[in-house]
């Protein structure tokens, strides 16, 4: 068999800690994958001149899948979301953002296992917008909605709850105001509920599902939504397991997949040892999963799941006094 080649982007600030953590724990446990590194964010500025160099993009179309740490995106005229940026240009249509409780952190829930499927290329982040006055006081922007890809993100929502033995799937809309956009994912979120009898179906207006998550979390399964309502949804959702340092993300599409932590470069401890890799790790299972290696994902998963629960060298995140390095060392030691 051909040695499965991942694309590593290390990233800004927290980056680096958090991405060689997670790969040292993929090597503990015999992934055997070769690993290209790639810059991209202020690295790549500095070594490059660009945010996202072509040879960043040429690998991460190469090897298919990438793991990526969280990229800063200077703040000012002229600097596009590197994230919006990479979504777009290789069509990562889903972004699944699964949030699990773990007993040990200081989150108000137990056992929540939500997995947020949010639609990644369209909506309000269609990029469509302008300032429309002359003195920019008038400002609209579009929000774009197909056929197509409502049917190609619930189809996917429904096959995950499929494959992952879930039982229920939420289509989140807000149809009754927004009757064009919403209203036509709505309409397309129940034909494709229609092929899957075996999966429980229901549907919620966003702000009750907000209001709904927070005072009783554990009727929902999958939720599928539209781009800026799994936007929210989702670090909601993070917010009840513990935080974003609990939280990963993939990012798929028909040709290519990013594995990565929900959070941001957290600049306020960059370079301390102090940030918790476990978003990252946790995307890393993710990866994992696709791959098909869901017997090493699930050991990960496990040490992870005792580290934070016994608070053996837990980081400051989870009430611990540990570092990054201690953290992952603690991890690794299950394995
Ligand atoms: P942030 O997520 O970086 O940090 C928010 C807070 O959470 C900070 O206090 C930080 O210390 C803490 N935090 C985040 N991750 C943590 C971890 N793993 N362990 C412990 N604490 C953690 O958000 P921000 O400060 O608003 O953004 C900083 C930079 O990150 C910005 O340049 C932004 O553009 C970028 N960003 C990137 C991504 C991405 O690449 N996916 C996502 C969000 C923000």
């Amino acid at each position: 068999m051909t040695q499965q080649r991942i694309t590593v982007i290390r990233g800004d600030g927290i980056g680096p800690d958090i991405v060689d953590a997670a790969i040292q724990i993929l090597d503990k446990v015999g992934c055997d994958f070769a690993y290209d590194y790639a810059d991209a964010g202020l690295v790549a500025l500095e070594n490059h001149g660009e945010l996202l160099p072509q040879e960043t993009l040429d690998l991460i179309a190469k090897n298919k899948v990438t793991l990526k740490g969280p990229l800063t995106t200077p703040v000012g005229e002229g600097f596009t979301s590197i994230n919006v940026s990479l979504r777009k240009k290789f069509q990562l249509y889903a972004n699944v953002r699964p949030v699990l409780s773990f007993k040990g952190t200081k989150a108000r829930y137990e056992d929540i296992d939500i997995i947020t499927v949010r639609e990644n290329t369209e909506g309000m982040y269609s990029g469509l917008g302008q300032v429309v006055s002359a003195d920019g006081s008038e400002a609209e922007a579009m929000s774009k909605i197909t056929r197509e890809g409502a049917e190609r993100i619930v189809t996917f929502a429904y096959e995950l709850a499929v494959r992952e033995g879930r039982k229920k799937v939420t289509a989140v809309h807000k149809a009754n105001i927004l009757k064009s956009t919403s209203g036509l994912f709505l309409k397309v979120a129940r034909e494709v509920a229609q092929r899957y009898p075996q999966i429980e179906s229901t549907e919620m207006i966003v702000d009750n599902c907000c209001m709904q998550l927070v005072m009783n979390p554990h009727q929902f399964d999958v939720i599928v939504t539209t781009n800026l309502f799994g936007d929210i949804l989702s670090d909601l959702c993070a917010g009840l397991v513990g935080g974003l340092g609990m939280a990963p993300g993939a990012n798929i599409g028909k040709d290519c997949a990013i594995f990565e932590a929900v959070h941001g470069s957290a600049p306020d401890i960059a370079g301390k040892n102090l940030a918790n890799p476990t978003s990252v790790i946790l995307a890393s299972i993710q990866m994992l999963e696709y791959l098909g290696m869901a017997d090493k994902a699930e050991k990960i998963r496990a040490a992870v799941k005792d580290v934070i629960e016994s608070g053996d060298r837990t980081t400051r995140d989870l009430g611990g006094s540990h570092g990054t390095t201690d953290f992952t060392q603690a991890v690794l030691e299950r394995l």
